[in-house]
């Protein structure tokens, strides 16, 4: 069977990884009809918008996607175009699995962590509101009315939703995974002592929802503990859940565990549809240098491929990525005892290493 998926390479190093990943997914003798979609930086020079409405169709037409990393600027120019595509299609669960393989460089061989990050509501939902705006000065007004509290005149803020619908849909998600995979525990991670509406209904609605699953272990942790805990015994967590912006920044810490951020895949998921990508960015200060790790990436593939039923290729494909993960000869300089070892290879390297498995075996 031939699959409908939209392929947008990103921009930054994006395009040199996703080429890669395509040539490695066909070598596993899947077959693809790519629907090639660009968004980034490169489409907002050209166009005055980084993700055109003709992307966000191509992924509702074809319910599958995959993606490069795309590059937000800091600060202020653009909104982020991965935020608003998983906000558009509702891809609401954020799926990072982190599983060290054997001879990736890490501390913590036995870390084996999936990250299910909410990805529409929190800090993440967009709205601001500009120091100085005239709709910020009201509303600086406005709580001062309602509830007596001081927000000074010179000040930018930031909304932070959290709802029960999205708290039970991420949460539900979360002991469903761990049903469906086999695993033990779901933590839930909030910082509820500080914020007692958000966070605190984070909590309470978590621990609703985990009545429902005796079989599964469940626990709470604040996310500055958990922290700690995460690079002192990794061992002990399981299935995190967490709102959108400690996902975002959990999901970091644990790439680290594992070996780095090129290792470390992800998948945005909805009820009808689902976009994989890395959890890293662009690297753009690497951009055509044919340098970065193209594995994250890989992996996502092999989460699309899982997805897409297309089982036996997914597991030729971590096979062949396992081999040259424990051989440690052609991986690139992220992977090697020093950046500067010179028998890395490229981005291409990779590929072409992996597709050579894939075609003898
Ligand atoms: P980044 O993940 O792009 O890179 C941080 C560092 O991690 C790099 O300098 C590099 O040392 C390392 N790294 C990242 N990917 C690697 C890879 N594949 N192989 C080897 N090393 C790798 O993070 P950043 O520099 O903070 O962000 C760059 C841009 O990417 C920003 O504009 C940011 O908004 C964007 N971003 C996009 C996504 C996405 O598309 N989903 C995710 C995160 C960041």
């Amino acid at each position: 069977m031939t699959h409908n998926v939209t392929l947008i390479p990103g921009d930054g190093t994006g395009p040199e990884i996703t080429e890669a990943v395509v040539r490695v997914v066909e070598a596993a003798g899947v077959k693809f009809n790519w629907d090639v979609q660009n968004a980034g930086i490169d489409v907002f020079e050209a166009e005055g918008n980084p993700l055109p409405q003709r992307v966000i169709e191509s992924i509702k037409k074809n319910k599958v996607a995959i993606k490069g990393p795309v590059t937000t600027p800091v600060g202020g120019g653009f909104r982020s175009v991965n935020v608003t595509l998983r906000q558009e299609l509702d891809l609401y669960a954020c799926l990072r699995p982190c599983k060290a393989y054997e001879g990736a460089r890490t501390r913590f061989p036995e870390v084996d962590i999936v990250i299910v990050r909410e990805n529409t509501e929190d800090l993440y939902a967009g709205i601001e509101f500009k120091k100085d705006d005239e709709n910020t000065l009201s509303l600086i007004d406005f709580i001062k009315s309602k509830i007596g509290k001081t927000i000074r005149s010179d000040s930018g803020i930031s909304i932070k939703p959290i709802s029960v619908f999205g708290t039970e849909r991420i949460v539900r998600f979360a002991f469903d995974y761990a049903r469906a995979n086999g695993r033990r525990k779901v933590t839930s991670v909030h910082k509820a002592n500080i914020m007692k509406f958000s966070d605190g209904l984070f909590l309470e609605v978590s621990k609703k929802v985990a009545e429902s699953y005796p079989d599964i272990e469940f626990e709470d942790r604040i996310i500055d503990n958990m922290c700690m805990q995460l690079v002192q015994k990794p061992e002990q967590y399981d299935v995190l859940v967490l709102p959108n912006l400690y996902g975002d920044v959990v999901s970091d810490l644990a790439a680290g565990l594992i070996g780095g951020l090129g290792l470390a895949p992800g998948a945005n998921i909805g009820t009808e549809m689902a976009v994989f990508e890395a959890t890293h960015g662009s690297a753009p200060k690497y951009k055509g240098l044919n340098k970065v790790n193209p594995i994250a990436m890989m992996l996502s593939a092999i989460m699309m491929l899982n997805y897409l039923g297309e089982k036996d290729a997914a597991s030729a494909l971590d096979s062949a990525i396992a081999k040259i993960i424990r051989e440690g000869k052609d991986v690139t300089y992220d992977m090697k005892p020093s950046p500067d070892d010179k028998t890395a290879v490229g981005t291409s390297g990779v590929a072409d290493a992996i597709c050579k498995i894939l075609k003898s075996g």
